[in-house]
């Protein structure tokens, strides 16, 4: 069976990363994604990944608390640069080349990214993990993600979760939530369902860059997502 798609971009929170204990970087859980993403690598899927940094620091968080904004967004794409760089070392672990390019030049952590490099890492069968969300305050790594899924022509943006999908309404809140297999851009927005920030959302909209929010925690769950072109919920349009 052929894959539905080729070349894909994921992005996963940093909360993503945190393990049952609920702090930092999980390494069973790190492990897990790399397996995942090994899994689809050895199919002939191309595969980009961004994280977020949530689980570290997010900017917005340190206004109030002593922080400027502009300074806590830099410590913010500083701590998705610590977890890319996680995320790298498991895949190698697990047999995969793997490179951390970042948004503004940090070498030797990483290699200052530009899309025709990571392109061609893409294309002898590595894992480009784009760090340091857009290099730019007053942005969120779903941003960033959009932006790095249009620049390298991902067939799709695919939302890695804990949770299967969008719903309704908050399901652990409202017993009566029920996810959407299938929504628009329009459709989602006019529901002011929160599937990304608008500014993500809007990117992806204009690019006609379809995206998948799915729960990468089910071990397997990347590779169906890539073999059939559905998930939790697909958004289009
Ligand atoms: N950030 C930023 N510019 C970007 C991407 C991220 O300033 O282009 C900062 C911002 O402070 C954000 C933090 O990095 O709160 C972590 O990213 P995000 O909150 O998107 O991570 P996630 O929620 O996906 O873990």
């Amino acid at each position: 069976m052929g894959n539905f798609f080729n070349r894909v971009l994921l992005k996963l929170s940093g909360e993503a990363l945190q393990g049952s204990d609920g702090c930092g970087i999980n390494a069973d859980t790190l492990n897990n994604y790399a397996l995942q993403i090994r899994d689809v690598v050895r199919l002939g899927v191309q595969a980009a990944v961004v994280v977020g940094g949530g689980n570290i620091f997010r900017g917005w968080q340190g206004t109030g608390r002593g922080f400027d904004r502009v300074s806590g967004d830099q410590m913010g794409m500083l701590a998705t640069t610590i977890n890319s760089l996680g995320l790298q070392n498991a895949l190698e672990n697990a047999g995969i080349p793997a490179q951390t390019f970042t948004a503004v030049n940090m070498q030797p952590i990483g290699k200052h990214y530009s899309p025709q490099e990571a392109q061609r890492f893409l294309a002898d069968g590595g894992v480009a993990v784009v760090a340091g969300g857009t290099g730019n305050p007053f942005f969120s790594t779903d941003t960033a993600a959009a932006l790095r899924a249009a620049e390298l022509q991902a067939d799709c943006l695919l939302k890695g979760t804990r949770v299967d999908g969008v719903y309704s309404a908050d399901p652990e809140k409202d017993p009566n939530a029920v996810r959407y297999e299938h929504i628009s851009f329009d459709e989602a927005i006019e529901k002011g369902l929160r599937v990304m920030d608008l500014t993500a959302f809007t990117l992806c909209r204009e690019n006609r860059l379809r995206i998948i929010v799915f729960d990468i925690t089910k071990k397997g769950s990347l590779r169906s997502v890539i073999e059939t072109g559905r998930g939790g919920t697909l958004i289009d349009g």
